[in-house]
């Protein structure tokens, strides 16, 4: 079995900052995505999982209709497995519902002058990703007990929330925290290769967060990757 704990918005610089001891595996580092204009989700996952720059056929959709976007299996590596399982991957199984709710409240708190009620929108829009994490990260470690050969996990909640709260140290620990906790769990249920990905990184903008221009990688076994591009995983992965 292969495991990918795909993380959106996983930063380098916060991993060392909050030593995260067990998202730093025996390899870790940046990601090179500099083939890319823009670091964006849509655009990076859909050239993850197909091994191929998608950027001008992703931007092609326009902001909205990108999100819309289902890859195939059979254009992703995840057809070179006989049983794969990929919990709620962006262009691929992502909940659509939940990206609205998320968009939506997000739009509301920009819109919005009133500082008590902007603070209620940001509490409700914390919360929702919170639980939305809890119930992926149940379905992802219960998937581990399973007899699938590949299983990704794909985690939104760094993202979602580092875009309203990326300024707020205790926070962020808290979910860098929680995710130091999901790699022990996985780690302790099964011991198979494990790659920890992320699509880009995030910075700091005042108290909001925005995307940065690279992304991170670790995996628990020795390898030749070394500041690997995004679309260098669809082979390393189905190598192993
Ligand atoms: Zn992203």
């Amino acid at each position: 079995m292969v495991v990918v704990l795909a993380v959106d918005a996983l930063e380098y610089d916060k991993i060392e900052e909050f030593n995260c001891v067990n998202m730093k595996q025996t390899v870790y580092g940046k990601t090179d995505i500099s083939e890319f204009k823009e670091p964006r989700t849509i655009v990076l996952w859909s050239s993850f999982m197909t091994g191929e720059n998608k950027e001008k056929e992703v931007l092609a959709k326009g902001n909205r209709g990108m999100w819309n976007i289902r890859i195939p299996l059979s254009e992703t590596f995840f057809s070179k497995f006989a049983d794969p399982k990929v919990i709620d991957l962006p262009a691929y199984s992502y909940n659509l519902a939940q990206h609205e709710k998320e968009r939506d409240l997000l739009k509301q708190f920009f819109k919005e002058d009133d500082q008590e009620k902007k603070k209620k929108i940001r509490s409700e829009y914390n919360q929702i990703a919170i639980q939305h994490h809890n119930k992926i990260k149940k379905e992802f470690l219960k998937s581990l007990k399973q007899d699938f050969d590949f299983i990704l996990g794909y985690i939104s909640v760094i993202d979602v929330i580092g875009h309203l709260n990326f300024g707020n140290k205790f926070l962020m620990q808290m979910l860098y925290d929680d995710l130091e906790k999901i790699v022990e769990q996985i780690k302790n249920i099964r011991d198979e290769p494990l790659l920890i990905l992320s699509d880009h990184g995030m910075k700091a903008i005042g108290i909001f967060g925005e995307h940065s221009n690279y992304g991170y990688w670790s995996y628990n076994k020795g390898c030749d990757l070394e500041n690997p591009k995004i679309t260098e995983f669809y082979s390393f992965l189905t190598t192993i």
